[in-house]
């Protein structure tokens, strides 16, 4: 059973709303996180960071810092890429969420970022958990790849432990046996973390199903099941994206997903 204390709803009845910028997650709206896996180029982030936010997203995403199966491929722009991002926020007034991938880089990641990420690789990487608990900025915590609820809230609560309370969790699909997906999106934890904790919870479709067809329908499920946002890889040109290009909605596919979810969203709120 779960000894997590700070992040338990047995600590805290309410709801805890986390605040991006000026958006807010937890309060019962469902806001969008979207954007290319990595940063590219300037022409690419804010040709993508513009139709996302036509489309109605709230938060850009982008890694300047990539966590890469192979060293060979693509690692990110680093600071270059972070520099890209301060742009985008200028022209689109959008707040950034961005990977801070370890201790080293997370001073420079956060002048940069509004809301920074801890990927599944990191979910348990404790001296960078600390570290965001030392942050003024609100974190993102991916689920490990293989871990159980109660290993993400403790991963949670050492974040929290530091004096950041301002943590919004994110389900991105788990290791699997099965083949026609990259991960399995485990859609039943959602209930369950917003039982035991009282933090914000928010569904990456795009990691759990590494191909794009399954992206919309995983993603309006997720809507469904009450989180409390998404996160969303798109791209303007995925077939020469130098990361998850195969999983990147083009941005017209997005656009109409955003026209779904709002419907399904607003079903779920009638409750
Ligand atoms: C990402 O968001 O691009 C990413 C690498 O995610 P994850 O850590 O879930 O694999
Ligand atoms: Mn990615």
């Amino acid at each position: 059973m779960s000894i997590a204390k700070l992040v338990s709803r047995e600590f805290k009845i309410e709801n805890t709303c986390v605040k991006v910028g000026n958006v807010v997650f937890g309060d019962g709206n469902f806001p969008v996180i979207a954007g290319p896996c990595a940063v590219e180029s300037e022409k690419q982030v804010l040709s993508i960071a513009h139709s996302v936010k036509n489309a109605g997203a709230q938060v850009f995403r982008s890694g300047a810092f990539k966590p890469r199966t192979s060293p060979y491929s693509f690692q990110g722009l680093g600071k270059q890429g972070l520099k890209l991002l301060a742009k985008v926020k200028q022209e689109t007034g959008l707040p950034i969420a961005t990977e801070a991938m370890d201790v080293e880089n997370f001073d420079l990641v956060e002048e940069y970022a509004d809301l920074v990420q801890i990927g599944t690789r990191n979910m348990q990487n404790f001296s960078l958990l600390r570290r965001a608990g030392k942050s003024k900025r609100a974190v993102l915590l991916k689920r490990g790849m293989s871990a159980t609820l109660q290993e993400w809230l403790m991963a949670a609560e050492y974040i929290m432990q530091e004096g950041n309370e301002n943590i919004i969790l994110c389900e991105r699909g788990i290791r699997t046996f099965v083949r026609h997906s990259r991960n399995t999106l485990d859609l039943s934890v959602i209930s369950v973390v917003k039982k035991q904790s009282h933090l914000p919870v928010i569904v990456d479709p795009s990691h759990a199903a590494g191909v794009r067809d399954q992206v919309v329908p995983l993603a309006c499920a997720a809507t469904a099941v009450n989180a409390d946002g998404l996160m969303i890889e798109v791209h303007n040109n995925p077939e020469q994206a130098l990361s998850d290009g195969l999983q990147s909605l083009y941005p017209e596919q997005f656009a109409a997903l955003m026209g779904k979810i709002n419907s399904i969203h607003a079903v779920i709120q009638e409750d």
